[in-house]
Formats: C-alpha cells, structure tokens, sequence
C-alpha cells in the first residue's frame, strides 16, 4: 500500500520542515486523519496494514494535543519510524487530553498600511497556537523502551548539534548548530543510522580512604606547575587564559574538535556545510579589498580540487600560511565564481600526528604562545594523570538516577573523544555537574544568609488598602501575586531573598515602592540600586511622584545617590542615612560605596540586577542588619531555568502587563523590504516620533559585515537615506560620559534615529520613540530581541518592531516568526531554551548571572530539570552533607564556593 503513506510521508516531512507548528495541512494532521484513513484502509492488504493505519489514525489525531515542541517532534519521528518500518509498535498512542482551542490570529495592519509594499506583504502567517505558552501536559504514559529510544534521538540530536558548533568560531556557531538540527534529524530518519553507542558502565569506585580521596580532590586546586612540561613562562601564559591550576585546565574545554575519522575530499564537499577539509596551499597572496582593505586570499588543492579561502582582515597571515604548506581549515564552505570557498575560517598547519591516528582532535582557544600542539600536548598530560586518579564526588545514587557516566570517564571523552556519541555523554555529565554544583552551592548561601535574622516588616490588610486606593490604577493580579508574596516574606524576621521577574512595561518598580513603603511604615529604611544613573533618576522621579499620590500627608525624605551628586549634596544625604532621617535612598553604584552608611536599612532592592556583580549585590546586602532583599529583572528566564540558576532566590513572576496597552507590532522583512523600512520610519518622524535603528556589529572586521556595522551604517543612514534627520550613534566602544550624552539627547528630542548596538538593551525609557529597526536580527537572541522591542511602545503611540535577517535558514526564521507571533518575554525565552538550549542565555549577558558557566551551550531543558531535581532530593535529605556518601560532594561544593564558581 505505497501510495497512502507515501503521502503520510510527505506531510509528516512537511510539519517538520515547517517547524510542528501543525500547519502542514490545512485543518491540523487530525482533520488530515480522517480524510486519509479510508484510503489507506483501502489500500491495506494485510492485517498488520490495518493496525498499522488504526495506530497511525491515532496518532495523528491526538498530535494536536501535544503542545510542547520536543514532544511534537518526537511523534513525528515516530509516526516516520513506524512507516518506513524502522520502529517497532510500542505501547499505546498518546490519548487525546483536554483540548485547547487555538488562538485567534494576530492582525496586523498598520505597518503594511502605512507603507504599502510594491508587491509581497511582509506579514508572516502566525502559527496556530504557541507550544511554550501553553501549561506542561503530562507526558503520556509509555514503555520504558520507547523512552530509551527517544532518549537516543534527543542524544543524536545534541550530538549532531555539538558537532556542528564545532565548525564555526563565535556566534555564527551557533546559528550553523541551530540550523543544522532540523537536517540531522532527517538524516537520521533517512539515511544509514550508526548505532548509537550506549553509555558505558561504571567500574566500581576506588577502595580509598576518605582522607586519601580528599587529598586527590583538592588536587584540582593544585597550581598548573605541577602538570609535566608546564614551567614557569607557560604558567603565565596560561594564566592569561584564566587557566591557574589542574581543575582549570581539565575544565579548559576545546573550542571545538577536528573529526579526522571522517575527512572529505574538496571536490565531495558542497556550499553551505560546515565542515573539516585539508589540502596543500598552492597560493597564497595578498589583495586589495573594497576601501583598499588588504585581505589574504589563499588557495588550496587536495587532489580532488581546490579550495578558495579568504582570510579578511587578517593578510598578516601569510608569513604563517605559505605555498606549500598543508593546512587544516574549518569552517563554513560557500561558493566564489563558481568555486568551493571559505571565508576566515578556524585553521592550523596539519599535524601528521593527528591524520595518523584518524582521531577527533580538541582545538582549544588559545593565547599567544601556546600554540594548538602544546595545549593540546599539556591537557593531554593533565587528563592522562587524573582522569584514572580523580574521584567523583557525586553520589552514586545520583549516577544512578540520572545515568550519568563516571567523571575521570567524561573528562577524557570530553577533551579526547573515542566518538562523538562517548563525547555527548561527557559533555552531558560535565554540564550535569555544573549546574548540580552551582544549587548545591547557593542552596548553602541562602541558609547561610537566612541564619542571621532581619527585621520584620510586618503592615495591615488596611494599610495596604488604603495605600493602593490612593494608586492612580489598580493592580494588575500578577502584580497582586507578587506584592502579597514579597508582603509575607518580609513580615518575618528571615530575610527575603527574591527575584522579581517581569517583562519590560509589567509594572515591577510600583511593586517594590509599595514594598519599600512597608519597611518606611515600620520606621526602617529602604534602598534601591540601579545599573545607571539615567535609570536611578527615572526611579527617583516616579517614586516621588508615587509617594506624593499614596500617602499626600505625608513627608517621606526621598534622595538621590549618584555618582554625579554634587559633594555637599551627598554630605548631607550621608549624615540623613546615619541619622535616620532619609527613609528612601535611590542610587547607582554610588549606594554601596564604603562611606555610605544607613541607621537601619531593612529592605535593599536592586532593579535589573543582571547588570551587578555577585559582589555588587553582596555589599549592598551588607549595608543593614542582614536586610530583606528584593532584585528585579526584566529578562525573562524560562521558569526551570530561572529555579536553577538562582536556586538561592525565591521566585515571583509579573507575567501580565497592566491593562490598555497596545502591544508593539512586529514584522519580519526581507532584505529587499529595507526601502519600505525607511520610509515608514521617515514618515513617523515626519509625525514627531523617534526611532531606533539596531546592528550586531560596532565595526566590522570582515568587508562583508559592513552591513551589519554601527558605525559604518550611521555614516551611510546619515549622508544617504535619512538626510534631513538627526542620526545618533551608541555604541559600547563609547565612554559611559559619550554614551550618558547621546542618550540625553535622544530623550530630549534633539536626535531623531538612535543608531545602536546592543548597549540599547538596557531598561531606557524614550516614549516618543515609536518604531524600532533590527538589522542582523537572526544573530541576537531572542530574549535580547525582546529586550530590544521593550524600547518602544512605551508611550502613547502606536508602535513598530521591524526585523531584518540576514541569513535565512530555517532556524533563524523559525526564531524571528517567532517574535512575530508573541509579545510575551517568556514564551519567546522557552521557544529560545527549546530551540537552542541555554547558550544564547550567556552568550549576552542575559543570564541575569555573573557565573562563569562553562556548559551553558549544553544546557537542555531536560538536562535542566534533572540536574534540579538531583540537587534538590540531595538538599532534602540531607541539607549540611554530613552523611558519608556526601563527604565528597561537601568538600567540592565548598572548592565551589571558594573559587567563586568553578576551578581555574
Ligand atoms: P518595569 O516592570 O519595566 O520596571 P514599570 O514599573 O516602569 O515597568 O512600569 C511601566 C509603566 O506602567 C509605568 O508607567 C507605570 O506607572 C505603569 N503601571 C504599572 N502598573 C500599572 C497598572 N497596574 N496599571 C496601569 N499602569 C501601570
Ligand atoms: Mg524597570
């Protein structure tokens, strides 16, 4: 019966081209169901057939119930198992739950009307019904085996994605990886499948003496001296590498690996794959780009045919890259007058070892001096010593219960991989431990800091009341919900530690002057720190208007603390603070200086906290007598993630906004739509509006990215497109003064477009500025996006997001649809989380963290969770680790904490 599922085939391959969005056909895959089963029931020959299609039938009607992404691509994959035969029948299909109806589509008009376009529309068709925004299901019920088997496709899959982000230095990594997921699964569904190898068993512990394994595990902590053929000169070098002792280099992690166990020839390879290739440089010369730019242009022949490579900006390596030589290239191909190319990709001068021994080769970042064979030789040396020796600190029923490899085994396989299956479980082991080790250590701040006791805050039902009757709006529930969450905490003396989430606009700052009014109510003082001194006067404007609305009657000393502050100013403010008679102190860095001193400050708030340190928020907390501390982030961190990393915080979410406001419309352009682009953007200047226009790039280093560039684009948008407008530049490369000004003066009006990169991000507030512009969208994040978006819609105006891409592969649309799709923050980060794991979390410092996490990039959301649950039935059972089986974990839950997060 070929034809009725060849058909079934080929939407199942078109769902998951187009991203499980449901939207193959039209009506959804159950609608599809119907009309298909009659066929294929008469196409069926034999009984199995039958079973075959009632399975099937069943399947696709209960797909639409699925609503997380992982999921729905995991039944796909099995419907397509289950026809070409390659999966056997297991368990039961999944029974249809409570169904939810699907959400209207957005409409969008007002772009589109306002600047109508020559021809195609730029609106992009919003998808059914949002899988991360919709409430976990409970995963159905099946047999252990099915499990396994989709354990392995989760596992191929992160492999395959390791393995292409080892291709491409920097982010463009990332988005090779991203994109190269949807292909590996179709690999694996069509083309010859290696068996997965399964994880090897774990060899019985060493019988060692307790004190004997102690002593081995603080050789992680011993200097990199020790390690053979590391002198003194080498030493230093690795320092500058933020390398300092064994656990150090054995965490150095290879920025990628060369897989010489699968080489191409030149003339096998195709445009567009990131990949490994070898040849012998037949030339090597020295060009002139646009603008006079010399760039190097080599090219290379392995018998098969040659390989045109460009090394812009970099012609200086021709005195390392000469005729003759053989050389290892990484990178993406792509195509130049009809040759196979490369543009500045990873490289090295062959290394016959290597070739030799066909193995899959660690290239780590490297520094001046240490060229790629010593590094590799002195990680060699290091992981060939303690990989056998270290003993692993993590219980074993945790090795049990998350089938976790053993660590000496990971961190060889980590660095040294027999394969890449073995090299998966390392990395997912190492990740493990990461985020295992950081809850362990900040459940032990959090008793720790809750020892020592605070001062209650404890305020009536009727205060409150009739504090929030004088408020010129009600309270939005979320608001509520957290108010009366952070309300509970403090009226008791164990100190608050909590994080306030909630998107741009959510409304967090009248939440934390209520609860500031609390401790002013119980004759305390309170504080609230802030990144900047722009942000810390808009707080001080709004809580003075605030406070003159809620309690009119009442006089409450409010300062301002900046860095700015005149001297006699901040004299006077200090003696208030030591005095008591300042009861609300709002400030930047300035706050946590040494002479700053407070007579009893009980509440210390501090607004988008990821932009403080670790240290920053400890000395602020410092400042009173153990304080409640509140911190505020506007960065939406997907729920499990966000309990992870800050497994010391409580957690409350604003995930509302207040009532009225009209959502920023967001459209996906082509390149070619640019012109459009402009004009809108002209036209709503032309009506009193400000604009912000958004580039990757401060420079660019590679002629290519021009484009992408901030600078060289202002100059352009300037002279060329927005001739009789003021364009502004903002970039990170300015000075904190360069930066203050210009944003002084597009808040004042007297720039029209704010040209920018990313230092955008941080909470301004401009509510004229009506439109936003994102050029190179693809290469942000999307939680940086969003933050990018909350720039406008801030007024009263109807505002605009504009993206442009500059690349289209199906990931990158699939991201950027969509920011189309929903303006909510956190839907948007755990459509990132699933779709690209944590890494883009700390690649932009949107973590909300100062951490040096090293596995970031492995973060899953499954990996995630279990790493959570392991940490939190450890705490559980056993808070202080006083039981023997935990003696180690205590001792390296402390090295933790005493190199403050990791070893180097
Ligand atoms: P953020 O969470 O980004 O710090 P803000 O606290 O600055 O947001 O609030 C954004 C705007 O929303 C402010 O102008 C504030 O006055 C207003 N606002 C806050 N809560 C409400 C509400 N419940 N109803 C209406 N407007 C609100
Ligand atoms: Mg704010």
């Amino acid at each position: 019966m070929p034809s009725a599922l060849e058909t079934l085939m080929k939407i199942l391959r078109l769902e998951r081209e187009q991203g499980f969005r449901n939207a193959a056909v039209i009506g959804g895959l159950a609608a599809f169901a119907g009309k298909w089963k009659d066929d294929a029931h008469a196409q069926a020959r034999r009984p199995e057939h039958h079973e075959l299609v009632d399975e099937l039938v069943g399947l696709l009607q209960a797909y639409e119930e699925i609503v997380d992404r992982q999921q729905r691509h995991e039944a796909i994959k099995y419907m397509m198992g289950r026809v070409t035969g390659r999966v056997p029948r297991e368990g039961e299909a999944p029974t249809p739950s409570a169904a939810r109806p699907a959400e209207p589509a957005p409409s969008q008009p007002s772009f589109a009307e306002a600047a109508p376009a020559p021809d195609s529309a730029p609106s992009v068709e919003a998808p059914a019904l949002s899988e991360a925004a919709a409430p976990p299901e409970p995963p159905p019920a099946r047999r252990s085996s099915r499990a396994s088997h989709q354990r392995k496709v989760q596992q191929a899959r992160e492999r395959r994605s390791t393995r292409r982000k080892g291709g491409r230095p920097g982010e463009e990594a990332d988005d090779a990886a991203a994109a190269a997921v949807p292909e590996a699964v179709a690999e694996e569904t069509f083309e010859a499948e290696e068996p997965v190898r399964p994880k090897p068993r774990r060899k019985p512990r060493h019988a060692r003496e307790l004190t004997e394994e102690l002593d081995l595990l603080h050789g992680l902590e011993a200097p990199v001296a020790v390690v053979e053929g590391v002198g003194e000169k080498m030493t230093e070098k690795l320092e500058r590498l933020g390398i300092r002792s064994v656990g150090g280099l054995l965490q150095h992690m290879p920025r990628r690996h060369d897989d010489y166990t699968r080489l191409l020839p030149i003339n096998r390879a195709t445009p567009g794959e990131v990949l490994t290739l070898i040849g012998t440089v037949r030339s090597s010369q020295v060009q002139k780009g646009r603008g006079g730019r010399p760039f190097l242009q080599v090219v290379m022949d392995d018998g098969t045919g040659p390989l045109t490579i460009f090394f812009f900006g970099q012609p200086y390596l021709q005195h390392q890259i000469k005729k003759g030589e053989q050389l290892v290239v990484s990178g993406k191909t792509e195509q130049y007058l009809g040759h196979l190319s490369m543009n500045n990709p990873d490289w090295e001068l062959l290394e016959y070892d290597n070739l030799h021994t066909r193995a899959i080769v660690p290239v780590y970042p490297l520094t001046e001096g240490v060229p790629a064979r010593t590094m590799r030789r002195i990680v060699k040396a290091t992981v060939d010593y303690w990989a056998p020796r270290l003993p692993d600190y993590l219980p074993e029923s945790v090795l049990d219960r998350a089938e976790l490899v053993e660590l000496g085994w990971a961190l060889r396989q980590a660095h040294f991989p027999d394969n890449w299956d073995f090299h998966t479980y390392a990395m997912e082991r190492l990740a493990f431990d990461e985020l295992f080790l950081l809850q362990m250590a900040m459940l032990a701040r959090r008793r720790d800091w809750q020892r020592v006791p605070g001062i209650p805050l404890p305020v009536t039902d009727s205060w409150l009341a009739d504090l929030q009757a004088n408020l010129p709006y009600g309270l939005t529930s979320a608001q509520g919900r957290a108010l009366g969450e952070i309300r509970a905490d403090i009226a008791t003396a164990t100190p608050m530690n909590r994080l306030l989430q909630g998107d741009v606009g959510s409304g967090k700052t009248v939440v934390a002057a209520l609860a500031m009014l609390m401790a002013v109510e119980n004759g305390a003082q309170a504080a609230i720190m802030a990144p900047t001194s722009i942000l810390a006067e808009q707080h001080f404007r709004s809580l003075t208007a605030l406070l003159a609305q809620l309690l009119p009657e009442r006089e409450i000393a409010v300062r301002l603390l900046t860095g700015a502050t005149p001297a006699a100013e901040r004299e006077e403010t200090l003696r208030r603070l030591t005095d008591g008679t300042v009861s609300i102190l709002v400030g930047t860095h300035a706050l946590i200086q040494p002479d700053v001193d407070f007579a009893n400050l009980a509440l210390a708030v501090i607004d988008e906290q990821h932009r403080f340190g670790v240290s920053q928020r400890a000395l602020l907390r410092g400042k009173g007598t153990n304080p409640h501390v509140l911190v505020m982030t506007a960065t939406p961190i997907p729920r499990t993630l966000a309990l992870t990393l800050h497994a010391d915080l409580d957690l409350s979410v604003i995930d509302e906004l207040p009532p009225g406001r009209t959502p920023v419309e967001t459209y996906l352009l082509t390149e070619l739509e640019r012109e459009r682009a402009y004009s809108f953007i002209d036209q709503q200047i032309a009506q009193g509006r400000q604009a912000f226009i958004v580039y990757p790039l401060v420079e660019a280093e590679d002629p290519e990215d021009e484009t992408q560039s901030a600078v060289a684009e202002q100059e352009r948008l300037q002279r060329e497109v927005f001739t009789s407008r003021r364009v502004g530049l903002l970039h990170g490369r300015m000075s904190p003064a360069e930066k203050d000004a210009v944003m002084a003066r597009f808040q004042a009006g007297e720039l029209d477009i704010l040209v920018s990169t990313s230092v955008v991000e941080v909470g301004i507030d401009v509510p004229n500025a009506s439109v936003i512009l994102i050029e190179g969208a693809n290469r942000f994040g999307l939680a940086q996006l969003h933050q990018f978006r909350g720039r406008v819609g801030r007024g009263a105006h109807q505002s605009t997001c504009l993206l442009i891409g500059d690349t289209d592969n199906g990931n990158a649309r699939q991201r950027l649809e969509a920011m189309v799709r929903t303006t909510d923050g956190f839907e948007l980060a755990e459509v990132d989380f699933q779709l690209r794991g944590a890494g883009e979390l700390f690649g932009t410092r949107q973590s909300g963290l100062d951490l040096n996490l090293r596995f970031g990039a492995q973060y899953t959301p499954a990996l995630v969770s279990l790493a959570q649950r392991e940490a939190r039935t450890v705490y559980a059972e056993d808070p202080e680790l006083k039981l023997p089986e935990h003696r180690l974990l205590a001792e390296r839950v402390l090295m933790w904490h005493a190199a403050g997060t990791d070893l180097s």
